[in-house]
């Protein structure tokens, strides 16, 4: 079956609009100082190298020596606040009204008018979760050096590394973090791993573990990353991450779990309970790389049985959550009420987890806990499907019997986190700056 269906990506980057090329400035190659072989040679952009082995241990022996630079503080919020004195957004994002909206799980509404003005539709599949790179689509080797940060990768000589003007070594894969330049929040980044091999939309171990990484680095629960599959509201399919600050609770990470497994490696595996959209929940793991593992194994399952899909990299790279969805194709098929549908909000991984961008006033105005939870109600598996694709991913990650499925119904816990903070009268409006 195919299913096609109209969509307005939002635009990510100030080189996805047709003829955007700015050749105000003189500078050395082509004079757009473009991410080719015309500028590349000249580029200058800083590089940060993780530690790459991080378990307990190595933790604690971080704690001695200065890191050269605070990774989230100083680089990633001081290059993205650099690029907004620079103009480079589409709009202040930091002007958004947000609030949280009244109820039990604090779901936070944000009214975004400008993120979608300037539409440019475009025919999007979305009945197909992996997909071919397309060279002569927008993909993020066509944004402008300037839209870039820093560069990410792992150290290789296991201590934290910081050159504020690395070269960039194309045959080396650098990994960028880049702005988007129609960010949802402050510090709103994408994480692209191996920018220049022109990966599609797809999780594989070594990307994923960048991103959990990154996560881990950044060491702040408010500093998420999120990623969207084809089919769950990705509008790029060049392999990104998004990442941003909002220092508020989320909703899904309020919620009560219950485990259902224990790996061999310490991960855990719970699903999530009382919310809105069934997922599972992945923590633990003796090392990063154990957790990551799993994760990625998990989404390359969902991939491969074409099950649309989206990720939240929580509390410091410590949590994840995996939420198949199937919005679009309900969507597709006609099945989504029309009241949701006028909305045009696309359910993605903020919205699901509880962070929803809403483009009308009257939307934003009449933001409820019952209306959040009955968009997101619709992007859900049934009861059904879910245990059906639960059993495919832990067919997936059993490789052995390495794996303990817990299947009493003792273990429920009240909530995952320790880092949540209470909100100040959540019964207000907060709005910010
Ligand atoms: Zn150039």
């Amino acid at each position: 079956m195919m299913l096609k269906i109209k969509r307005v990506p939002t635009v990510v980057s100030n080189y996805q609009k047709d003829g955007a090329a700015d050749t105000s400035r003189p500078v050395g190659g082509c004079g757009r100082n473009c991410l080719k072989a015309c500028c590349l040679p000249d580029a200058k952009l800083p590089l940060y190298a993780f530690k790459k082995v991080v378990n307990e241990k190595d933790l604690a022996l971080q704690e001695c020596g200065e890191p050269p630079v605070a990774f989230l503080d100083s680089l990633l919020l001081g290059e993205w606040e650099d690029r907004m004195q620079k103009g480079l957004f589409r709009y202040d994002v930091t002007a958004c009204e947000t609030k949280v909206i009244p109820g039990e799980y604090g779901f936070v509404a944000q009214l975004n008018e400008g993120r979608h003005l300037k539409k440019r539709p475009t025919e999007f599949r979305v009945d197909k979760v992996l997909q071919p790179f397309d060279e002569s689509k927008f993909n993020f080797t066509k944004v402008g050096q300037e839209e870039v940060l820093f560069q990410f990768e792992a150290s290789d000589d296991g201590q934290i590394q910081f050159f504020p003007n690395a070269p960039v070594d194309v045959d080396n894969s650098p990994s960028f973090v880049a702005i988007n330049v129609s960010p949802i929040e402050y510090g709103h980044v994408l994480l692209i791993p191996r920018i220049f091999e022109c990966l599609p939309q797809r999780i594989d171990r070594e990307s994923f573990l960048l991103a959990l990484h990154m996560a881990v680095e950044a060491d702040n629960p408010y500093f998420r990353l999120g990623y969207n599959s084809l089919g769950a509201f990705a509008t790029i399919n060049h392999l990104h991450f998004q990442a941003y600050y909002l220092a508020l609770p989320f909703p899904i990470e309020k919620a009560p779990t219950k485990k259902i497994a224990n790996l061999n490696g310490g991960v855990k595996i719970s699903e999530l309970l009382k919310y809105p959209v069934r997922g599972l929940v992945f923590e633990g793991g003796d090392t990063v790389e154990d957790l990551s593992n799993v994760v990625s194994d998990a989404c390359i399952c969902l991939q491969n049985n074409n099950i649309p899909f989206n990720v939240l990299i929580s509390d410091c790279g410590k949590q994840v959550f995996l939420l198949p969805q199937c919005y679009a194709e309900k969507q597709a098929l006609g099945e989504v009420d029309a009241e949701l549908l006028d909305t045009q909000v696309n359910p993605a991984v903020w919205e699901i987890s509880g962070h929803m961008v809403l483009k009308r006033k009257k939307d934003y105005d009449e933001a409820s806990e019952g209306n959040a939870w009955r968009l997101l109600a619709e992007v859900s598996l049934s009861e059904e499907r879910f245990q059906e694709v639960n059993d495919l991913i832990f067919e997936a990650i059993d490789c052995g019997d390495n794996v303990q499925r817990d299947k009493e119904e003792d273990a429920v816990s009240s909530s995952a986190h320790s880092t949540v903070v209470v909100v100040a009268g959540s019964q207000e409006c907060v709005v910010l700056q």
